[in-house]
């Protein structure tokens, strides 16, 4: 029997735009997954609480804008981990909870090239999958620590251009902020969703 593949979208998803879901379905398309699990991060270590919004609203409208694609889910396993969320220790959950699965890890490229500052690196380049997902023209010369990992996993660690992540999370919240349209940039469902609780309003 064929294993099952899981693609696992980690970000902050503030908010989740159509850049991501775009990346997502190309992600399922290109490494064969069955589902794509989208899990918006609880309390990321590199980022100050006032940064970020609340993550019920995030995880909100993670849920609301996966909801019509049949193979696309929402998770809350980070938002409900106390303290700092680690992407190691989510990794090692799903592989609990799914032992027989190949876990595809999606996330951007910048973040993606700080990995080595990431809680365990080594465990988690040994354990799963990971897809740094890029927009087009995007370049930053990789460390010599960076270029020796990428030669050590080339079988595990995969780059992938998708053109609609010239939409960006910040962008968004900043054309909030100053009044500019968002349409067409995130399911209306979600723009709805920022609108009527006033996300992203001021500073
Ligand atoms: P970020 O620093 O806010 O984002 C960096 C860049 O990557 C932004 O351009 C962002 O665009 C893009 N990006 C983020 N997630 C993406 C995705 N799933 N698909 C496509 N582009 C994406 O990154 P973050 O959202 O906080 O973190 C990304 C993931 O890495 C999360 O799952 C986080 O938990 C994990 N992480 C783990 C550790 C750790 O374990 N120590 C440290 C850092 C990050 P948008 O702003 O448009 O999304």
């Amino acid at each position: 029997m064929k294993h099952q593949r899981i693609a696992v979208m980690g970000g902050t998803f503030d908010p989740i735009h159509y850049g991501h879901l775009v990346t997502a379905e190309a992600v399922m398309y290109e490494f064969q997954t069955d589902q794509v699990l989208f899990i918006p991060s609880g309390q990321p270590p590199h980022k100050t609480q006032r940064e970020v919004s609340p993550a019920n609203h995030r995880y909100l409208m993670t849920l609301l804008a996966t909801e019509t694609n049949p193979r696309f889910f929402c998770s809350r396993i980070e938002i409900e981990r106390t303290g700092y969320t680690y992407t190691v220790d989510t990794i090692r959950q799903l592989k609990k909870l799914y032992p027989q699965a190949e876990i595809y890890f999606i996330t951007g490229a910048d973040a993606f090239s700080e990995i080595l500052t990431w809680k365990n690196p080594a465990e988690l380049l040994n354990s799963c999958h990971l897809v740094a997902a890029s927009r087009p023209g995007y370049s930053r010369t990789a460390s010599a620590a960076m270029q020796q990992v990428l030669q050590e996993h080339q079988k595990t660690v995969h780059i992938l251009e998708v053109p609609a992540l010239s939409i960006s999370s910040s962008d968004i919240r900043l054309r909030v902020m100053q009044g500019q349209p968002i349409k067409y940039l995130l399911p209306e469902i979600v723009e709805n969703y920022i609108y009527k609780h006033g996300l992203y309003c001021r500073t």
